[in-house]
């Protein structure tokens, strides 16, 4: 190839809409009353910090009117923008789609309800200047928590570092300033179940912690519960870890062997010392424990299948439904392409 090819692109890459610095990228579910205050902090955080922004809300099925409070943002300044989903598809999903629509050198991701302080984003950007691509926010206490919540936290990353082969920073939550490269890598993964935390740890590129206080949060209650926390922390063992299917096995191992070696115990003494009839209970005692030894190995192979057959499927991560702003510029969300290009 030649040094000096001219390149014909360049006039329609000029004429085209430039891309802004700054993507910021909320999941938004009910946080209609949040929406106003978060823009306002951001537009006062950002002005001067960067040389262009936008804002790239993704409405996740709310039912408190979040839609139409985004909807008189968009008017009132273009730079902010929404996509709105056909239904709740959880946040994960509502991260991806977001990054999915953002076109920014660089993408920071944060919570509507203002835990996360937008000032915390000036740091991100400085490291972000100093050449880190993946700069992820970790809160500095999590003394706002409840004491079973934070044990179980704590837990979780304890066990996640022994099982998985991706070591996930500790504290480090969807609050972050991801480059350009990072984004695209992680639009590039094709599983729907999205263990974001996991995704982020797993692309790697130079990394590194900003430290953050969570903020209480505005408006509003949290949406996760306990049950919705639990199945999300097995969501993230089972999609980065085959070691609880490796655990049936070695118990299987296990309980093999103490068995051979218990039948040739029985047998010497039978040998030995004639037999006798009691051990009724122990009987029933072992053949409850072995079936539900083999229950509990028959449901964990179940939780993979299970999610083997949710990849198959194929089906498209989420269903936009309208989409605000954007100035008719084209989205390329691969994911979501089941349905036309919805524009307005
Ligand atoms: N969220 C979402 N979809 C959901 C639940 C939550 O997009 O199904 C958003 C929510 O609007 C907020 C963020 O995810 O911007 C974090 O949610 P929340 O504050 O309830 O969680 P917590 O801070 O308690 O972990
Ligand atoms: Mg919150």
């Amino acid at each position: 190839m030649s040094e000096t090819s001219p390149a014909p692109s360049l006039a329609v890459q000029r004429s085209a809409p430039a891309r802004p610095e700054l993507s910021i990228v909320v999941p938004v579910h009910n946080e209609a009353d949040n929406l106003p205050l978060l823009v306002e902090r951001l537009k006062s955080v950002l002005t001067g910090a960067v040389s262009s922004w936008e804002m790239i809300c993704v409405d996740d099925g709310s039912r408190d009117g979040s839609l139409s409070v985004l909807r008189l943002l968009n008017a009132s300044d273009p730079r902010i923008n929404a996509v709105s989903f056909s239904r709740n598809f959880g946040k994960e999903i509502a991260i991806a789609a977001g990054l999915d629509h953002a076109s920014g050198d660089a993408v920071v991701i944060m919570d509507a309800d203002l835990q996360h302080p937008p000032e915390t984003i000036l740091t991100f950007l400085a490291k972000w200047r100093e050449g880190y691509l993946n700069i992820y926010g970790q809160r500095a206490d999590r003394s706002g928590e409840s004491r079973l919540k934070r044990g179980f936290a704590k837990a979780f990353y304890r066990v996640f570092a022994s099982f998985g082969e991706t070591e996930l920073p500790e504290g480090a939550g969807d609050f972050r300033l991801l480059d350009r490269r990072v984004v695209d890598a992680l639009r590039a993964l094709p599983e729907r179940a999205r263990f974001s935390k996991g995704l982020y740890a797993w692309v790697g590129f130079p990394s590194t912690g900003v430290t953050f206080e969570v903020a209480e949060r505005q408006h509003g209650v949290t949406k996760f519960s306990f049950r919705k926390l639990f199945s999300f922390a097995f969501d993230g063992l089972s999609s980065f870890s085959t070691v609880p299917l490796k655990v049936a096995t070695w118990t299987g191992v296990i309980i093999a062997l103490i068995s051979t070696f218990s039948a040739m115990f029985f047998l010497l003494r039978t040998l030995l010392y004639g037999t006798d009839l009691p051990g009724f209970p122990s009987l029933i005692v072992s053949i409850m424990f072995f079936s539900g030894i083999q229950l509990i190995s028959l449901g964990l192979i179940g939780e993979y299948v299970g999610r083997i057959f949710a990849e198959v499927k194929r089906r498209p991560l989420y269903l936009i439904g309208e989409r605000v702003g954007f100035n008719a510029r084209a989205v390329d969300h691969p994911r979501g392409d089941a349905l036309p290009p919805l524009i307005r």
